[in-house]
């Protein structure tokens, strides 16, 4: 089975699509923002530093962020793995290409327009066990209003879902992403699912990708 990297605009779905991915298929999730926040708990040195450069509201260089994900890569031993969050920038891709020399992977771009992000954005709920939920999606709905299905807790609204900050972040994410695409195009690891249908589709859609190479 490939790994898989994981580029989706913002309110594409891409968690939930991740989370499906682990349950049918075992894949190990791993999200660098989560990697960060979990240094961060650890209350260990490098916890601190880190810290330290996210509360000034820095990016954590790239060295670091190889580092972290190098042990995480270590630590789970060939398992296939979903990466969520990283590659961002060409020299990120780079890394993985050409220092790690991972090349068993499949590229899995989460194709929405801004308009429909837009939508979506609007019904959002998340808990703080990583489940989400949409009230506008049937298939998304929580069993129980503003109840997590999974852990019981209240649900809420993501502070960033303001829309204006949603648009300059989905601008932002199509300016970014605009090179990696690019590249992994030209190396033939690019694979395209438009995500404007209903997340059961969707899943389809990924599974045959991922069932096929
Ligand atoms: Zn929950």
């Amino acid at each position: 089975m490939k790994n898989i990297i994981f580029i989706a605009p913002p309110a594409a779905g891409k968690g939930t699509q991740s989370n499906l991915l682990k349950d049918k298929y075992g894949y190990v999730h791993i999200s660098t923002g989560d990697m960060l926040r979990e240094i961060v708990s650890s209350d260990s040195e490098l916890g601190k530093v880190v810290k330290n450069i996210i509360d000034k509201g820095n990016l954590v260089s790239d060295d670091l962020i190889f580092k972290l994900l190098k042990s995480k890569l270590n630590s789970i031993k060939g398992k296939p793995f979903i990466l969520d969050g990283f590659p961002r920038t060409l020299n990120q891709a780079l890394f993985l290409d050409n220092d790690l020399k991972i090349d068993n992977y499949i590229v899995i771009y989460l194709d929405l327009s801004k308009e429909d992000a837009i939508k979506r954005i609007d019904g959002r709920l998340t808990c703080s066990c990583g489940k989400s939920y949409n009230l506008n999606d049937i298939n998304l709905k929580p069993k129980i209003i503003d109840i997590c299905d999974n852990c019981g807790n209240v649900l809420v609204k993501r502070n960033d879902d303001n829309l204006e900050a949603f648009k300059i972040r989905f601008d932002v994410f199509l300016n970014n992403n605009k090179p990696l695409i690019d590249y992994y195009k030209n190396k033939n690891k690019l694979k395209v699912v438009n995500v404007n249908k209903g997340v059961n589709e969707i899943f389809n859609e990924i599974s045959k990708v991922v069932a096929n190479d």
